[in-house]
């Protein structure tokens, strides 16, 4: 526990980095979230995410990086372009080099907060192609985040080798379960908890919740 200390948590609103959001507050000392504000598909996205925030009584900063839909018109950020994941390719909801951004401007904002922990929930194992999402890249980012600004960061990723099971279970751990579940959004669709169920991003959020819940099940 690094209870004299602030963190950042990089925070979409999302299931995986509420979790991380409840890692941070049972971590730090003084805890405060940002969100990346890209023209998503839906901006009920940042109105989940400042409400959480709000909920947990977490200081909330929404940032404005609309700049990276005119560099990377995508599924996400565009109407008119389908989400699409093909086999052995990059989804559509890809952004180029979308995480090296935010977790920069994380970094410049928790310097001047005076905080040096950075927490993000990206993760390696359900690695759909993102190769700003895995270990070796945070870790060296992180190096560069400190000779960049001759400042002591420490990237956390709480979530990099969890399956999406065992982000539940961690999410359970952190007496958090409900609040995860029911208040997240992670659907492509835009609705808040177990969501559409259709879309990839359900799929694979329903997946890991059938397989946690079995799991607890099965140990009860
Ligand atoms: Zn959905």
């Amino acid at each position: 526990m690094l209870k004299n200390e602030k963190a950042v948590v990089v925070f979409s609103g999302g299931q995986d980095s509420t979790t991380c959001l409840f890692w941070a507050l049972r971590t730090f000392a003084e805890v405060q979230a940002v969100t990346f504000d890209y023209g998503q598909r839906h901006k009920l996205e940042i109105d989940c995410a400042r409400e959480i925030a709000a909920e947990l009584g977490v200081k909330h900063t929404v940032l404005d990086m609309s700049l990276l839909n005119q560099l990377a018109p995508n599924a996400l950020t565009r109407d008119d372009i389908d989400i699409t994941h093909e086999e052995g390719e990059l989804p559509s909801t890809f952004v180029e080099g979308r995480n090296l951004l935010f977790l920069s401007f994380a970094a410049i904002l928790a310097k001047t907060s005076g905080a040096r922990h950075i927490v993000t929930g990206v993760c390696e194992t359900d690695f759909s192609g993102y190769p700003d999402c895995r270990d070796t890249f945070v870790k060296s980012l992180d190096v560069t985040l400190n000779l960049a600004m001759d400042y002591p960061f420490v990237i956390h990723t709480p979530l990099m080798w969890l399956d999406k099971a065992e982000t539940w279970a961690l999410a359970d751990q952190l007496d958090a379960f409900d609040f995860v579940r029911e208040r997240t959004l992670t659907c492509y669709n835009g609705v808040i908890g177990d969501g559409c169920g259709e879309c990839p991003a359900c799929q694979l959020r329903r997946a890991g919740l059938d397989k946690y819940v079995g799991e607890r099940q099965a140990t009860v």
